[in-house]
């Protein structure tokens, strides 16, 4: 599904990632750790197509097709999903009125005519209940005053009504307490099929004993310098990262 091959991306005129090497397969979750800095958030900017970011070296294919020559909304048209580490508030801007407009972007896009009211607001209440948001907060402006734990299940549910091929969750258990990240990893999988996929990007082991990655990257100073099985979060858990980072210092 997603194949990057020596990845390079600077922001600034500072070179931050320095050849990434990652290939995820349909049905596949990975999870990507790594201390903070790495460029974890900034791959995943990159892959969602962030103009802050300047690809300086390599290649990146969706489904075979050239993902950096797409532009952001075609990206997310195409089936990539970003949840943001920070999600943003729009005010004067109805969460109705926005997965409206997301929603029928993409129908557009795959030749679908937009969807009629009676069966966008049966969609809205679907997925609303799938992720226990309360109704309430769908008549709201997107995330407005909305608490943490609420802009996260938002961000959820912004998945599961635009049924994306690979998610990514960019550090979606912080600030999350532990209700609030049970129903997001039930959420997710949820939503998880085998012709899906997710990179979840987290500092702790806590959210992987929900959403289960069969493989586990850690990346450090702009490379993936470790990749390993789900036994790999534990030893992290246990160990922290000084001795990866120990190897990596020796071998770059
Ligand atoms: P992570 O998500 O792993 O914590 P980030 O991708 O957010 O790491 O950041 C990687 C590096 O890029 C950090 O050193 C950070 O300071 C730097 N960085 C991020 N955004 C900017 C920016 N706008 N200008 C300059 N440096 C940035
Ligand atoms: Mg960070
Ligand atoms: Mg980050």
């Amino acid at each position: 599904m997603l194949e990057i091959k020596n990845l390079h991306a600077s922001i600034a005129g500072k070179e931050i990632l320095k050849g990434i090497d990652l290939t995820v397969n349909d049905g596949e979750i990975h999870a990507i750790m790594g201390p903070n800095g790495s460029g974890k958030s900034t791959l995943s900017a990159v892959i969602t197509g962030n103009p802050l970011y300047t690809v300086t070296e390599g290649t990146a294919t969706f489904n075979g097709k050239d993902l950096l020559a797409m532009k952001p909304d075609e990206r997310a048209c195409e089936g990539i999903f970003l949840s943001f580490q920070y999600p943003v508030e729009i005010p004067g801007v109805s969460m109705t009125n926005f997965m409206k407009a997301a929603v029928n972007a993409k129908r557009k896009y795959q030749g679908l005519e937009p969807l009629k009211a009676p069966e966008f607001m049966k969609l809205m209440k679907e997925k609303r209940q799938l992720v226990e948001l309360d109704s309430k907060l769908t008549h709201r402006s997107v995330n407005e005053g909305f608490s943490g734990g609420e802009k996260k299940r938002n961000e959820i549910f912004q998945m599961a009504m635009l049924d994306p091929q690979l998610s990514i969750l960019d550090e979606t258990d912080s600030g999350l307490d532990v209700d609030a990240m049970r129903i997001v990893g039930e959420g997710v999988n949820k939503l998880f099929t085998p012709k899906k996929s997710i990179i979840v990007i987290t500092h702790y082991e806590r959210l992987l004993d929900m959403i289960k990655p069969s493989i586990v990257h850690v990346l450090y100073n702009g490379r993936i310098v470790r990749t390993d099985g789900p036994e790999l979060a534990k030893e992290i858990e246990k160990r922290g990262y000084d001795w990866i980072k120990e190897e990596a210092d020796k071998k770059y």
